[in-house]
């Protein structure tokens, strides 16, 4: 492990200047990802800027019901949060689906967004990885690739987004939020993380240095009637295989609004706008939701060892908007 410096910053400014005074630096915030990276030799920052203690830990509301979270709230506090749980209840699902515990004690909002994937080339430094060493070649797609994406990929990297809080959020619409030298700015989930085209270590659009400072999420009542299901290889503690964030608005046996994101299947959350639209206005009906996933999937190209998934996503669909209509028909 590469000797490194360590800063704790007490404000914004003072975080921005720390990190824009050494290119090499980082922001550490649970640290849950980026210090298991420094001690494989993945991530090697000269210095770390320590942003636990800057005030950005609330959760508050916003005009007409949404909800602004600050980037250092941990993932436990905001499962927990009575606002999440009954405004936006996927995302308190999908935060208490991931990791442990301990873990969700330790890690941030804006550390869970900008986690890296748990491709196991990426994390071992003796293999080619595009991510990790551009132009280096990417070992998963003649080696193991069981648990890689089948949307969005090209053949420079196959990885996947291991965040599931990151899914419930694409399912939203939310936005990040920072400060940078620049000053402050906000992108849109659905423009945070770039696609992966040829440049694959290149994951979000953040301006270099800039500092997440939080999420906000937009009213939208149709989000109380939320689910997040994940399916994994071990029943606690794993990254998801598929995961689903779907809300749904059903009156009469039609669908009046749906929302749909998937988890584990891109290098980003896949917001399922295919299968939004097909279900809009149609039948709430096994067949019709079945129908809808086919539209999103029919983009899928799957490798040879993760065809499965299109199944698992199809499967995964139909349950929990079946689930979510019984639940509306109560
Ligand atoms: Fe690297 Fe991506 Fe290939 Fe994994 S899938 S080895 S992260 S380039």
């Amino acid at each position: 492990m590469r000797d490194f410096r360590y800063q704790r910053a007490h404000d914004v400014s003072s975080a921005l200047a720390l990190r824009g005074a050494d290119p090499e630096a980082r922001y550490l915030g649970g640290g849950t990802n980026l210090v298991d990276l420094m001690k494989t030799g993945v991530e090697r920052p000269a210095l770390l800027v320590d942003v636990r203690e800057l005030p950005l830990d609330g959760i508050e509301s916003t005009d007409g019901g949404g909800l602004r979270i600050g980037a250092t709230v941990t993932n436990s506090d905001l499962a927990a949060h009575p606002d999440v749980r009954r405004r936006y209840p996927a995302l308190a699902q999908a935060v208490l689906a991931g990791a442990s515990g301990q873990l969700r004690n330790m890690a941030t909002v804006g550390g869970n967004l900008l986690q890296r994937t748990r491709c196991a080339y990426f994390t071992d430094p003796h293999t080619p990885c595009n991510k990790r060493r551009p132009g280096s070649g990417c070992a998963a797609l003649q080696g193991e690739h069981r648990n890689h994406a089948i949307l969005g990929a090209t053949d420079h990297c196959v990885a996947t987004h291991p965040s599931d809080m990151a899914v419930a959020l694409a399912a939203f619409d939310a936005a990040v939020t920072y400060e940078s030298a620049e000053g402050p700015g906000r992108l849109p989930l659905a423009e945070f993380y770039l696609p992966v085209g040829d440049t694959p270590h290149l994951e979000t659009a953040l301006p270099p240095g800039a500092l997440i400072t939080g999420v906000t999420l937009p009213p939208a009542p149709v989000a109380a009637r939320s689910r997040y299901r994940k399916v994994r290889e071990r029943a606690s503690y794993a990254f998801a295989i598929g995961s689903v964030a779907a809300a749904l608005d059903v009156r009469d046996g039609v669908v009046r609004e749906a929302r749909l994101a998937f988890g584990a299947v891109a290098s980003r959350p896949w917001r399922a706008h295919e299968a939004e639209r097909a279900l809009t206005g149609g039948p709430a009906s096994a067949e019709a939701f079945a129908a809808a996933a086919d539209a999103e999937l029919a983009a899928a190209r799957p490798l040879p060892d993760n065809a499965y998934k299109v199944t698992l996503m199809r499967n995964l669909v139909v349950a929990l908007l079946s689930e979510l209509t019984e639940e509306a028909n109560r």
